[in-house]
């Protein structure tokens, strides 16, 4: 069920009502532009990650900016974004059900929307679901670049999917789908590099390959927050992934040279317990902040330290400089950004203390 917003705009941050998804606007436009910035001379074009922000009105501000579409992970994304007015999706993912397809082929009516494969399975399944609905669909074949997660292996058996695809009345091939997950967090920037030094060279001789077979890759996409800069390097990769980048959780900042993004996304949360002592408890536990990569951080507050969550409890240390008082409102630093956001149905935009917007999530929770 949707929820009232915990906000309205023009009243001070103190008096949302937590806990609340606070996004900072000058640290996030700040963001956008960064990446903008980063990206303009090496050729790669962005096509953000909405998995990450969930949200239409963000994806036009990214696409203001120069972005040429938006990735999604599942087919309920792929629906808010196109109903919110997003012309070009790439679910980067692959889609089993007949179902599932049957709606993703539908909102080829509204925009451009490309899916990928591993199997000739299903190339299939987009094919019937292509014709029944009297469209055309991109398909992505997605190669494995080196996190041994989806993909086919790159090279010949990459060619002949891409084939089949090539050879289907009511498929396009679209290119390949490149991404490499495990490299993005890996610390040292010698080992990011080196990961997407290798994932460049399995794409490149793939790309040449289909070439030598008659076959353009129009898209060749990948790449996080952590290692774009090698991928828009790499003069293989044409479209950009990064999702986190227009919000920088904790995790991101624990690389060991973190990229130039400020932290944007915050849990607004209150402190509704000083009993014990050299203790706060705030009412955002692991239901209001995603733990799955490490505790939040205390935003401004260095003394302070969220060192336990439980459902709806989060367990804070003060550890050095002034307690936190009764009542008062902290801004928490996700761990993990993207699920964070799952968790809620609004933004509370903010800029100098007061609120500024409300946009909706809409593209939260469901299983789709
Ligand atoms: N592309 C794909 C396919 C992903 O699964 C992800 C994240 O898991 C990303 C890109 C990058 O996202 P981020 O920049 O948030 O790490
Ligand atoms: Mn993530």
């Amino acid at each position: 069920m949707l929820q009232p917003p915990p906000a309205e705009p023009g009243m001070r941050e103190e008096e949302v009502d937590t806990p609340a998804l606070l996004l900072d606007l000058d640290a996030f436009e700040h963001n956008l532009d960064t990446m903008a910035a980063l990206l303009a001379p090496t050729g790669a074009r962005l096509r953000a990650h909405a998995k990450t922000h969930k949200s239409a009105v963000i994806a036009k501000l990214q696409m203001a900016r120069g972005a040429v579409g938006q990735c999604v992970q599942k087919v309920a994304e792929a629906e808010a974004l196109a109903w919110g007015g997003i012309p070009d999706v790439l679910v980067t993912n692959q889609v089993v059900s007949p179902r599932k397809i049957a709606r993703l082929a539908a909102l080829a009516r509204l925009c451009k929307v490309g899916l990928c494969v591993d199997d000739a399975e299903q190339v299939a399944l987009a094919e019937q679901a292509a014709d029944a609905a009297g469209v055309r669909l991109p398909v992505l074949v997605e190669i494995d670049v080196g996190m041994g997660r989806a993909g086919v292996e790159h090279g010949p058996p990459t060619v002949a999917l891409a084939e089949r695809i090539a050879a289907s009345r009511h498929l396009v091939f679209g290119g390949l789908q490149a991404y490499h997950g495990t490299a993005q967090h890996i610390r040292s920037p010698e080992g990011r590099a080196a990961a997407i030094a290798e994932a460049a060279t399995r794409a490149r001789r793939t790309v040449e390959q289909l070439k030598q077979r008659g076959l353009e890759c129009p898209i060749v996409g990948g790449a996080g927050t952590g290692t774009f800069r090698h991928e828009a390097a790499s003069g293989v990769y044409t479209e950009i992934q990064a999702g986190s980048y227009a919000f920088m959780d904790m995790d991101y900042a624990r690389n060991d040279d973190a990229p130039p993004f400020r932290h944007a996304l915050f849990v607004l949360a209150q402190v509704m317990s000083r009993a014990t002592p050299g203790v706060a408890v705030v009412d955002c536990g692991h239901k209001g902040v995603a733990v799955d990569s490490g505790m939040p951080g205390v935003w401004g507050r260095p003394g302070l330290r969220y060192a336990g969550a439980s459902d709806e409890h989060g367990k804070i240390l003060i550890e050095d400089g002034a307690p936190p008082a009764l009542g008062e409102k902290l801004r928490l630093i996700p761990g993990h950004c993207d699920p964070t956001v799952d968790r809620y149905d609004w933004y509370v935009g903010v800029r100098k203390g007061r609120v500024e917007c409300l946009w909706p999530v809409s593209a939260r929770g469901g299983m789709a």
